[in-house]
């Protein structure tokens, strides 16, 4: 690749796109939006738009993500172990049981009508509890 017309790339926070850019590869605006919430990768980027989605939803912050890119480039070992790990939370974030009254994620789930005294009665039925608003509900499993 010729370096004298690579202007590099940027990544939009707002559209969750990248794109090149066509001017000055200091400023990083969205050519779509007109967004300057962009990452700017001015000699362009090894991640994936994979894992650039993943890596926004862990942090907005640029320099992370600007640091995970990096990474990438020089140690791909400890880079997958990152991601390994993002990926992780980010499955564990969007398994978590919400709240359907107020979406609020601190849930605690217990066996409702357990007794000692009568065994399996009942003993299956699960029951979800907001710690935030109080509501209870049966889970969908
Ligand atoms: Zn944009
Ligand atoms: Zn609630």
């Amino acid at each position: 690749m010729d370096d004298s017309t690579n202007l590099g790339y940027y990544y939009c926070f707002n559209c969750n796109d990248a794109g090149k850019h066509k001017e000055n590869p200091n400023q990083a605006t969205c050519d779509i939006c007109g967004s300057t919430d962009c990452v700017n990768f001015p000699h362009g980027f090894t991640l994936n738009w994979s894992e650039i989605d993943t890596l926004s939803r862990i942090s907005t912050d640029k320099a992370f993500i600007l640091s995970m890119d990096d990474l990438k480039k020089h140690d791909v070992i400890e880079f997958n172990v990152k991601m390994a790990q993002f990926n992780q939370q980010k499955a564990l974030e969007e398994s978590k049981p919400r709240c359907p009254r107020c979406g609020s994620t601190a849930i605690s789930t217990g066996a409702r009508g357990v007794n000692y005294l009568w065994g399996f009665i009942g003993a299956s039925k699960t029951v979800n509890r907001c710690s935030n608003c109080g509501y209870t509900w049966k889970p969908k499993r």
